[in-house]
């Protein structure tokens, strides 16, 4: 299934995000995450490209097609054009549509200043260009509420925004942000651009210092007051953390879908007990 298909039914998509296990893990470890995930019905998973080398981005297919295949949810596989030429690209895709996977996420990918990128896909666009015009998938695309860390300002952000969209972007989901006004203002924008397909909000919940410390310096996702005094007051009591975070991500999820987004995607950090909690919490709210 095309996840364009999922959305204008009448409610909110719920998506969730899982990554490859680390190298030194077995495949089979992303079981325990994707039996936890089947259990509160997300319309579709997204798993997460490595910027490693061949063997991880095998683990991306290997997993998107477990997804498809053994959990009858539908997959959607990242996939990064940074290092990767047309050959690369051509062969994964055969590779996702033999194991019957029907939807990618094309993302430009992050630049490492000490490999030189390859250079037939200069920006996530050119991708979905390609794809878009060698293949029949459903492509999505990244999208920041905040503006993306290279970007000189929000202007010339949604500019090359709406270029991946016309390029044949089917759906965006956007970066994990903390300030809900902060999405709702990146949306209004979007729309007045003509920017018109399905917008995803991604939510990460805040489990622990260290863990958000880092997110936020690689995204640049700015902390809202609310936000701060949560970390200052319960950042050395882990458990405490964990309630506050996982309550603060119930609470922008029920505002977002009050103000009517498209979707939810949640950034599960393969931690499916969390998962289940946020979405045991809002269950009747995404029904409505
Ligand atoms: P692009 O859309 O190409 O944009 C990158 C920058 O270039 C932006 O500043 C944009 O404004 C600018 N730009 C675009 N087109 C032009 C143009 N024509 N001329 C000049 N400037 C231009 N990374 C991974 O490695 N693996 C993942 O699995 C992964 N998953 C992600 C999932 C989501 C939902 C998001 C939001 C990000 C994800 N990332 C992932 C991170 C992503 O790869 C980085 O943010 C990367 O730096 C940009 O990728 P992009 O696809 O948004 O790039």
């Amino acid at each position: 299934m095309k996840l364009a298909q999922l959305f204008g039914q009448g409610k909110t998509v719920f998506s969730c995000e899982v990554f490859p296990p680390k190298r030194d893990m077995p495949i089979d470890s992303i079981y325990t995450t994707l039996d936890g995930l089947k259990d509160i019905h997300p319309d579709f998973i997204s798993v997460t490209y490595g910027a490693g080398g061949s063997k991880v981005n095998q683990t991306t297919r290997e997993i998107a097609s477990i997804i498809e295949n053994k959990y009858h949810i539908p997959a959607m596989a990242h996939l990064t054009c940074v290092g990767a030429d047309k050959n690369d690209v051509d062969q994964l895709l055969a590779d996702l549509k033999a194991d019957g996977v029907e939807n990618i996420l094309a993302l430009r990918g992050d630049v490492n200043p000490d490999v030189p990128p390859k250079t037939d896909f200069a920006h996530a666009s050119d991708l979905v260009t390609y794809i878009r015009s060698h293949s029949d998938f459903g492509v999505s695309a990244a999208c920041y509420p905040e503006g993306h860390l290279e970007s000189p300002d929000m202007v010339s952000d949604i500019r090359h925004l709406k270029e991946k969209v016309d390029a044949g972007a089917q759906h965006l989901v956007s970066q994990l942000f903390f300030d809900n006004e902060d999405f709702f203002r990146f949306l209004e924008r979007c729309r007045i651009a003509g920017i018109n397909v399905p917008i995803e909000a991604g939510i990460m919940p805040v489990l622990s210092q260290a863990s958000i410390q880092r997110m936020v310096s690689m995204c640049g996702a700015s902390m809202p007051s609310k936000l701060t005094r949560i970390l200052a007051r319960y950042g050395d009591h882990p458990d405490a953390l964990r309630e506050a975070g996982i309550a603060y991500a119930i609470d922008q999820i029920s505002d977002l879908i009050a103000g009517g987004v498209d979707g939810i995607h949640l950034y599960t950090m393969n931690n499916p007990a969390v998962a289940q909690q946020i979405a045991g919490s809002i269950s009747s709210i995404r029904r409505v």
